[in-house]
């Protein structure tokens, strides 16, 4: 699958170890110098003002969402390619999803689980056929990986859903898996007998 434009969710904070700031600062800069877009939520607090100041450092393209009731707290960041101030919440990860072609989750907190969970719940119910991943720094994911496949051995979720989402360190091997992944016509319904 051919992509153009990559939505990152992220921390708006930075986390504890400098090693979360430099994977974003590798991400953007990557992204920028393959060409692809960078959409993100508009902020230029954490890990989201470092991708995003990556990608404009390197000459990339990008473009922040943000809604109106947090363009102060999160800091709306005014160097970027197009600021959008959208309603609200929902607005701004619908938003987020229309202008992009796949998703990369780095370490984050409450807000980053819930914008990738949402994008992939999204999918599974096949709304989109867009790929998601996940960009693993030391291991931050690794608990989250386990509990899903537990999901998974529970019979909550299809594995066919589980593999819609790529694991990997490198944005480079992340970026191909999302290139490479074909969308499944599994249904989501798990114990359903067919009608
Ligand atoms: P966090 O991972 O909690 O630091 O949050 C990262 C980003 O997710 C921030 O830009 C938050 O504003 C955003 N966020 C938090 N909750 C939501 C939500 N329900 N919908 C959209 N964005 C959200």
């Amino acid at each position: 699958m051919s992509l153009r434009s990559i939505c990152v969710f992220c921390g708006a904070s930075p986390g504890a170890h400098p090693i979360y700031r430099h994977a974003a600062e590798n991400l953007g800069r990557y992204l920028a110098e393959q060409g692809l877009r960078l959409v993100y939520g508009g902020g230029a607090v954490g890990l989201m003002g470092v991708v995003a100041d990556a990608a404009m450092a390197a000459g990339g393209e990008v473009i922040g969402i943000i809604p109106q009731s947090l363009e102060r707290a999160e800091i709306g960041h005014f160097g970027l390619t197009r600021l959008e101030v959208v309603d609200g919440m929902h607005a701004r990860k619908a938003r987020m999803a229309e202008l992009s072609d796949a998703f990369i989750a780095l370490p984050g907190g409450l807000g980053t689980l819930e914008e990738l969970f949402e994008v992939w719940t999204w999918g599974q119910l096949g709304y989109h056929s867009k790929p998601l991943g996940l960009l693993d720094v030391n291991g931050f994911y690794g608990k989250l990986g386990e509990f899903l496949d537990h999901l998974v051995e529970e019979r909550f979720v299809r594995s066919q859903h589980r593999a819609m989402l790529q694991l990997s360190e490198s944005p480079t091997e992340l970026l191909q898996a999302l290139r490479n992944w074909q969308p499944s016509a599994a249904p989501k319904w798990v114990d359903r007998k067919p009608d």
